[in-house]
């Protein structure tokens, strides 16, 4: 099906019905001024060309309006974070009551621990998948001693098995089994940083209810890549960043998803600010704290416009291209850039993403045996960025909104290039 010529890639080009959106996005270029291989939307998404627009109506609303603008405003700011509600709530496949953009990634991730894990002295334990980021691994120990248990004992590792790279659902189906009611909450990435997996999330989600735990996701590399379905996953709360596959610039703001079964549950705990409490007498200070209803009861602060606008910018963007049209052509794409690595035919090459394009989103994590980090530079040099991944691993992940097919033969040939040079 795949051809390992340019023209092909080109042709695939051609035929894409996506591929107008590439010159919807700034490419960075190298010092000619060619546009570089840009494969590290996994790390930092491209800027949408509308970014800039976005922000600077806000900075003119701000320059003319003042404070009038929480209300007058085009998009006024006191509902701000309702104009990315339902286009955020389709691409993670939520409803639009279970989802608030706010903070960050790690700060949602603590503020969810702090309502969904409530241990008690015989279920304590957090389970995480062996190789998790280690932002959300510092959260998860943090948690757990703040509770006065010792992560030695009360974090459980998912693990791959012995000269394995992924993990077997079947294994955390032993753990269960095996401790599972001593496991009070399932915080598992998706789709995994360094291996590029995708796991079973309605399956995972199944697993920790059946045993009583709680279960929640990260969905860094799963939003705007993979379709997470999360409504229908069951998970009880998921968190996730907007600067990765999601276009909306360093640092900005987050995702979080809250089940609906929970929308309306006083028995959590929670940490509470003002933007969490009832829109009609938030203004009115004296009142108790009377919960907004849903994922937006766990807000706290005003939050930054200027960051907002940059995610409106892109969440229009994926509006416009429909993301089933997205994960349709990230297949197709990843898939070539497969073809194309397995064509180049070097022993010491190895795949360590699955090979089934369910169980990955575009990424792909290339291990070359006995390279150093001297691939990655030779990789720069020829234009390329990637992600490295000590000891062995290239991570790349063409995002379907603005790489090319021509941008994955590229790839696949500088890097047989290198691999030839050596
Ligand atoms: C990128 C990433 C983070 C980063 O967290 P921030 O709070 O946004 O700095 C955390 N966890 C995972 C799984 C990530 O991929």
């Amino acid at each position: 099906m795949y051809e390992n010529s340019l023209e092909f890639a080109r042709q695939c080009d051609k035929e894409d019905p996506l591929s107008e959106f590439r010159d919807k996005f700034h490419i960075p270029k190298d010092n000619k001024g060619e546009p570089l291989i840009y494969l590290c939307g996994n790390s930092l998404g491209l800027q949408p060309k509308t970014t800039s627009e976005y922000i600077k109506k806000e900075l003119d609303d701000w320059a003319s309006l003042g404070v009038e603008g929480h209300t007058e405003a085009e998009h006024p700011w006191l509902p701000y974070h309702e104009f990315l509600t339902e286009k955020m709530a389709k691409i993670v496949g939520a409803k639009p009551s279970e989802v608030v953009m706010m903070n960050t990634l790690t700060t949602n991730l603590h503020l969810m621990m702090v309502s969904f894990y409530q241990p008690t002295s015989s279920r304590y334990k957090i389970v995480v998948e062996s190789d998790a980021f280690p932002s959300d691994k510092y959260a998860v120990e943090s948690q757990l001693k703040f509770h006065g248990f010792d992560p030695k004992d009360g974090l459980i590792l998912w693990t791959p098995r012995e000269g394995e790279e992924l993990c077997r659902f079947e294994d955390l189906e032993q753990i269960m089994n095996e401790q599972g009611n001593e496991i009070a909450l399932l915080m598992i990435g998706n789709t995994n940083y360094y291996s590029g997996q995708n796991f079973p999330l309605k399956k995972i989600a199944e697993l920790g209810h059946s045993h009583g735990s709680l279960v929640g996701f990260d969905l860094a590399h799963g939003a705007g890549n993979i379709f997470p379905d999360l409504h229908n996953t069951g998970a009880d709360f998921a968190v996730w960043c907007s600067y990765k596959y999601l276009n909306s610039g360093p640092g900005s703001l987050a995702g979080c998803f809250v089940h609906e079964r929970h929308a309306n549950n006083t028995e959590l705990n929670r940490f509470t600010g003002w933007w969490g409490h009832n829109k009609q007498t938030r203004f009115n200070m004296r009142h108790e704290f009377d919960p907004l209803p849903g994922a937006e009861g766990w807000q706290l602060s005003n939050p930054p416009i200027l960051s907002m606008a940059a995610i409106l910018a892109s969440l229009d963007v994926f509006d416009e291209a429909g993301f089933q049209n997205l994960r349709e052509k990230s297949e197709k794409l990843t898939g070539y850039l497969e073809f194309l690595v397995d064509d180049i035919g070097d022993d010491r090459i190895k795949i360590i993403t699955p090979r089934n394009p369910e169980e990955r989103g575009c990424q792909l994590s290339i291990q070359v045996r006995s390279a150093n980090k001297l691939l990655h530079t030779r990789l720069t040099e020829a234009g390329v960025i990637s992600d490295w991944r000590e000891p062995d691993v290239v991570r790349v992940a063409p995002a379907p909104l603005y790489n090319s097919y021509e941008d994955v033969f590229h790839f696949a040939e500088r890097l047989k290039n290198i691999l030839a040079n050596e």
